[in-house]
């Protein structure tokens, strides 16, 4: 964070800045495809950052931004041959469909998120059981391994450390139940409106919604040259052309897409890959914002280091949600959507936002004693989505963010709530078209640099919005 920099901190701010780097360079080439094995040289040469002292003394200190950015460094140069293995055992487990085809894990679980009926959908499903209860395995021993690296600094259980972490959740936690509640009807009925329109049963399963995007026309401008001009509208056209986007297709890509923070403001980058549904515009112009953030708010690489992930994260939310605004559609993507296009892509934000309270009340009830983890998230997916979701996807959604964060699920959560308050205060400047003009840019360059500086509650305020957690839910 810019300002003044704690005393236990100050002799290692050039050391961490080149860590930093050197992770974000390594994790930036794996998901973009350019490295398939990591570089597992790099912790060895950091010994004095994370080897866990540090934490304790920003923990001590109650410095939590600090403590999480250095659990986060601690956590990720002690589970690099957990992460290896878990690698191993997903390009090891091969799914044999009922006419005795067999391909990778990876592809069926691809395959069955493309089906495009009840019946194909349920075929691939079955036949996916087997490989992701032998995954499931290795997915256990991975979260031993986290359960032991967790137990060297003293926590016994994870909700013990998500709360030295982050402070009290509680209000939090009983925000996210309250907006479950009041938004339920509304939303089950919705979402049994859009199953009976695309002709699907109760039966299917949690990617059968639909969340992805809509399918673009031919002729829709190319996502980067949109998600640039966007910028360049907003006076950040110097800025953007900073940021080298790769839509490369490579065999080791990530199936999402990336920020790389990786020596901002000057070394920032997005790697993404073209879906050919609007869903595509949303992930670019997330990403992208990420990028802007990081290069117009930091002087230099420390100023990131602690970043409020809920701030973070927020900005690359709100810059998606543009791309499901019908006017910016038209200006910049070239594409005309009907209304029941619209409607589809703003239930897709609906229930995103809607998926993180869940994955918010669900995991902290799994981190906070033996519960049946499987049982658990197919009660509350049916009670809160209507839906069936198969158990055997609990672990891959736990371990999903746990790598890199104790309770990521959280600060994704936080971030829709500052996602509305930004939009409110970007509307008030620029209008409710505010992305298609320039006005909002003193406003947006000053918060990126204000981010760099507070913490979420900081950043409310910076907005003259009320915290969520302080009056009635969304
Ligand atoms: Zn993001």
């Amino acid at each position: 964070m810019r300002g003044s920099i704690p005393g236990y901190l100050r002799p290692h701010v050039e050391g961490i800045e080149a860590y930093r780097r050197e992770i974000s360079l390594d994790l930036y080439l794996r998901s973009s495809g350019e490295r398939t094995v990591g570089d597992r040289t790099i912790h060895g040469r950091y010994p004095e950052l994370n080897d866990g002292r540090l934490f304790q003394t920003a923990l001590e200190a109650g410095d939590l931004t600090y403590a999480r950015a250095l659990l986060s460094m601690f956590i990720t140069s002690r589970l690099v041959d957990a992460n290896d293995h878990l690698v191993a055992a997903r390009l090891g487990t091969v799914v044999t469909y009922d006419g005795g085809e067999k391909v990778p894990i990876g592809r069926a679980l691809a395959a069955w998120r493309a089906a495009s009926t009840d019946d194909e959908r349920r075929r691939i499903g079955t036949a996916l059981v087997p490989g992701l209860e032998q995954l499931a395995a290795a997915q256990r021993q991975w979260l031993d391994e986290y359960g032991s690296i967790r137990a060297a600094l003293r926590f016994r259980t994870q909700s013990e450390l998500v709360s030295a972490v982050y402070g009290d959740v509680r209000a939090w936690l009983r925000h996210a139940e309250t907006y479950l509640a009041s938004t339920r009807d509304g939303f089950l009925r919705e979402a049994a409106e859009w199953q009976r329109r695309d002709g699907r049963g109760r039966t299917t399963t949690f990617t059968a919604f639909p969340i992805r995007g809509v399918p673009l026309p031919a002729g829709a401008v190319a996502s980067d040259s949109a998600v640039r001009r966007t910028a360049a509208t907003w006076g950040f056209g110097a800025e953007a052309q900073r940021i080298p986007i790769d839509l490369v297709p490579r065999p080791g890509k990530l199936a999402g897409a990336l920020c790389g923070r990786i020596d901002p403001p000057r070394d920032v980058r997005v790697t993404s890959q073209p879906t050919g549904d609007s869903f595509e515009y949303v992930l670019l112009l997330h990403e992208f914002g990420h990028g802007l953030h990081f290069t117009v708010g930091p002087d230099r690489p420390f100023d990131l280091f602690g970043d409020d992930q809920a701030i973070t994260e927020g900005f690359g939310i709100t810059f998606g949600t543009v791309a499901s605004e019908p006017g910016w559609l038209r200006e910049f993507a070239g594409v005309t959507f009907d209304d029941e296009s619209l409607a589809r892509m703003r239930f897709g934000d609906m229930l995103s936002a809607r998926l993180q309270a869940i994955h918010v009340l669900y995991e902290y009830k799994v981190f906070s004693g033996a519960i049946d983890y499987e049982k658990e998230f197919v009660e509350i997916y049916r009670r809160e989505t209507g839906i069936e979701i198969s158990p055997h996807l609990a672990l891959t959604r736990m371990l999903f963010f746990l790598g890199l964060q104790p309770f990521y699920a959280l600060a994704l959560y936080q971030a829709y709530g500052f996602r509305d308050a930004l939009w409110q205060r970007l509307t008030e400047v620029g209008g409710p078209t505010w992305y298609a003009n320039d006005r909002c840019h003193p406003l947006l360059a000053d918060l990126f640099r204000t981010a760099c500086e507070r913490d979420l509650t900081g950043m409310f305020g910076t907005l003259n919005a009320p915290m969520p957690t302080a009056g009635a839910p969304r």
